[in-house]
């Protein structure tokens, strides 16, 4: 199938990026969320991040009024039901997920594809829920997506050949890679580094180093371009704990069960950069660690 208009739910970090990559590759992208409030910020974030790749010389004027041009808001769900591709980028929670392929179905087209961005919900079991089963996948971006070169596809049990395929063309024309997962709880990426975030947040409960501690150790001991507290606190606490709950409750054992510390910073609406507080405190010129 020929992909050619995008419908992305939910407008927070990832809709955002998947947006302006989707938009920077000639595709017309329709954003929705439940907040006006985030979609006016979502364009606008897209808007500075296209011009960061114009000040460094990465693309033409004329590229940043293109992308932006193919780029619509709407807060009616509905509306994205004319769309080739839906891409659902909302909150992690379940439920939410379900709520909007629900209210999504009666005006779709029979051909659209479905997907989810998650990062650890069944894909299997997402698409039970939906007319389609067959046409339903995890199309899981990283984060920062503008930035990041992979893009995980999780077939589930019933997703067919030509569905894989369609969205294989898609990764290739957004010039990213490709990683097939088995739908099984957080697929590849997740499975592996979720676990590592969480000892990480473990190692800081147990006093066996301070926030500044582990993540010097693991860059300048491993590596690693961020700590994995840093790292954590970029992709949302809430979204790690909820990625634990899912590979706890999926492989049920306890090896994956999320930190005390982790749902404290999460009950107290501490969850990273998106709310300016976090295992650093964003509120100032520097981070500066809050343990
Ligand atoms: P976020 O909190 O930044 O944004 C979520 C957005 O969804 C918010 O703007 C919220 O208003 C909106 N939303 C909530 N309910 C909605 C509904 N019913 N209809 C429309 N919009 C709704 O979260 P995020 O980090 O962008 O994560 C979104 C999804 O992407 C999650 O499934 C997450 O697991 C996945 N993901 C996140 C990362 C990451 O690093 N943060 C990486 C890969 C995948």
């Amino acid at each position: 199938m020929n992909i050619q208009s995008v419908g992305i739910v939910g407008a927070g970090q990832m809709g955002n990026g998947i947006a302006h990559v989707f938009a920077q590759a000639g595709f017309d992208v329709l954003m929705t969320d439940i907040s006006q409030e985030a979609l006016d910020k979502a364009v606008a974030l897209i808007g500075k991040n296209l011009d960061r790749q114009l000040s460094k010389g990465r693309i033409s004027a004329a590229d940043r009024d293109a992308a932006m041009g193919r780029i619509r808001t709407t807060l009616r769900l509905a509306d994205l039901g004319r769309t080739d591709l839906v891409i659902e980028a909302a909150t992690e929670r379940e439920t939410v997920k379900q709520a909007i392929f629900e209210d999504l179905l009666p005006h779709l087209k029979p051909e659209t594809i479905l997907t989810s961005n998650t990062s650890s919900i069944s894909i299997t079991r997402l698409a039970s829920r939906t007319d389609r089963p067959e046409k339903f996948m995890g199309f899981h971006f990283m984060n920062p997506v503008p930035v990041m070169e992979l893009v995980e596809l999780i077939r589930g049990i019933a997703t067919d050949d030509a569905t894989y395929q369609t969205l294989l063309a898609v990764v290739e024309r957004l010039g990213k890679k490709a990683a097939s997962a088995e739908d099984f709880p957080a697929f590849i990426v997740n499975r592996i580094l979720m676990p590592m975030i969480n000892e990480a947040v473990y190692t800081l409960y147990e006093g066996v180093g301070s926030v500044k501690s582990i993540d010097e150790s693991l860059k300048l001991g491993a590596h690693h371009p961020m700590g994995p507290l840093e790292l954590a606190d970029f992709i949302g606490l809430d979204t790690c704990l909820a990625i634990m709950n899912v590979l706890h409750e999926g492989l049920a054992d306890t090896k994956y069960r999320p930190c005390p510390l982790l749902t404290k910073y999460v009950e107290a609406g501490w969850l990273g950069r998106k709310t300016q507080r976090g295992f650093y405190d964003y509120r100032g010129e520097v981070p500066m660690p809050t343990r």
